[in-house]
């Protein structure tokens, strides 16, 4: 029988043996030694598995990578610099030039804007989507050269919740994985493999770190989709890489074919690895990610409805509270909570949202979250500030929307600070 949620995120990864040390070790090297030429060289053919260069594998950052497949519950993972490497690289290890791709339009900024200008530079297009659509509508958005369908979990800023079986429904019936940005629910609340997401992808720097410590990314695959089911759809999987000595990722590797190819493409080109240093430090994080996890929902809930009572409060959004429109689906896909951040406005406008904002005393202002550390952002005078009210609308962001990310202090001390702000 496998091991809980909480004992894994413990134990695995790494499993030291005799005489080995107890915590994951920092391989702070760049290379590793071989005894012949002969062996190195079948490490560059694929042939071996061994490390021999921290560009493409590193044991402290591969330890940790296991340690989210298996909580993800997944067949293999890779760690990236940041949560952006992430994205880019699990749509880029199966897109080019000329292909496209379908997201849901309710998604983190960085992500819409890699998306919708940096991928487009690339020649790869993407149409968003409002994810609240039923699917007979959503699949007239895909096209012939459509290669993957995306959506977040919990979206940030606006703390909905995606419908991942309508999702993945619509994406295997058209022949293309889904892809799911899993940073807000954390394999914790929510495994989106388990309801048919083939791909998931996470900013690690959220709560999995936990203590804005470090930057950090990881994409993992579930080893479900059957890429040699649609050989046309992904011949950079299917067919030989010119670039690799003529390999065929998904005959060599099997369900391995994705990952490998991240690795062995992407990252050899494009480099975007997380250090050994860094992955260390993410992995103290995930060793408490559960209890933090809990907190984080039990103070949020406990916020939400503080406001939601509260004179001078206008609206509040979080999927935990029961009338929330997003309840019914969170009850569904997070039965034990959805995560600590919530968004809210005061009555007055945006300027009594600042206003408010100001008057804070230890929950701070950054641009941050899913933190230990209570935290506010204004997205209309901070991630946002370029957009007029209307563009801010039109993404779904109220001009006076607060994001609150609700940390893990005592409860009583973050509804008082809120609460003397309010006055
Ligand atoms: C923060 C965030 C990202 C980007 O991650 P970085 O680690 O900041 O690059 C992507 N998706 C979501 C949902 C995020 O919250």
């Amino acid at each position: 029988m496998s091991a809980k949620i909480e004992t894994k995120c413990i134990h695995e990864g790494w499993k030291p043996k005799k005489g080995e040390p107890r915590q994951l070790p920092i391989y702070q090297s760049t290379t590793f030694k071989y005894d012949t030429s002969d062996e190195m060289g079948r490490l560059f053919d694929l042939e071996e598995d061994g490390y021999f260069y921290s560009r493409l594998a590193n044991p402290t950052t591969d330890a940790v990578a296991k340690k989210i497949c298996e909580l993800e519950g997944g067949y293999a993972a890779i760690l990236t610099s940041s949560g952006q490497a992430a994205n880019f690289f699990a749509v880029f290890n199966i897109c080019e030039a000329g292909d496209h791709i379908l997201s849901s339009s309710s998604i983190y900024g960085g992500t819409y804007n890699l998306f919708g200008v940096t991928l487009k530079k690339m020649g790869i297009d993407c149409t968003f989507v409002d994810p609240t659509l039923p699917e007979e509508e959503l699949a007239k958005y895909i096209k012939p050269n459509t290669k993957a369908v995306f959506g977040e979990t919990i979206t940030n800023p606006t703390v909905s919740i995606l419908d991942i079986e309508k999702f993945a429904h619509l994406a295997h019936s058209h022949g293309v994985p889904l892809i799911v940005d899993n940073t807000f629910a954390t394999p914790v609340n929510c495994r989106p493999f388990e309801w048919g997401a083939d791909i998931v992808v996470h900013s690690t720097t959220k709560y999995m770190d936990g203590h804005s410590v470090t930057l950090g990314g990881c994409v993992v695959d579930s080893g479900n989709f059957d890429w040699t089911a649609y050989p046309d759809k992904f011949p950079g999987l299917t067919t030989p890489d010119e670039s690799y000595h003529g390999i065929t990722y998904t005959e060599r590797f099997g369900k391995g074919a994705y990952i490998t190819k991240i690795t062995s493409q992407l990252m050899r080109d494009l480099g975007a690895v997380q250090t050994p240093q860094n992955a260390f430090y993410l992995n103290l994080g995930l060793e408490s990610l559960h209890l933090r996890i809990q907190r984080h929902c039990e103070n949020a809930l406990a916020v939400a409805k503080f406001l939601k009572n509260h004179e001078k409060v206008l609206w509040v959004h979080y999927a935990g509270l029961e009338d929330d429109e997003y309840h019914e689906l969170a009850q569904k896909y997070m039965p034990s909570g959805t995560c600590g951040v919530l968004s809210f406005a005061v009555k007055g406008g945006r300027q009594s949202s600042i206003d408010f904002m100001d008057k804070l005393k230890f929950i701070s202002i950054v641009t941050h979250v899913a933190d230990a550390k209570s935290c506010i952002l204004h997205p209309a005078s901070h991630t946002h500030r370029q957009m007029t009210d209307e563009q801010l609308r039109e993404a779904g962001v109220e001009p006076d929307l607060i994001r609150l990310s609700v940390g893990i202090e005592n409860i009583d001390d973050i509804i008082a600070d809120i609460a003397q702000a309010l006055e």
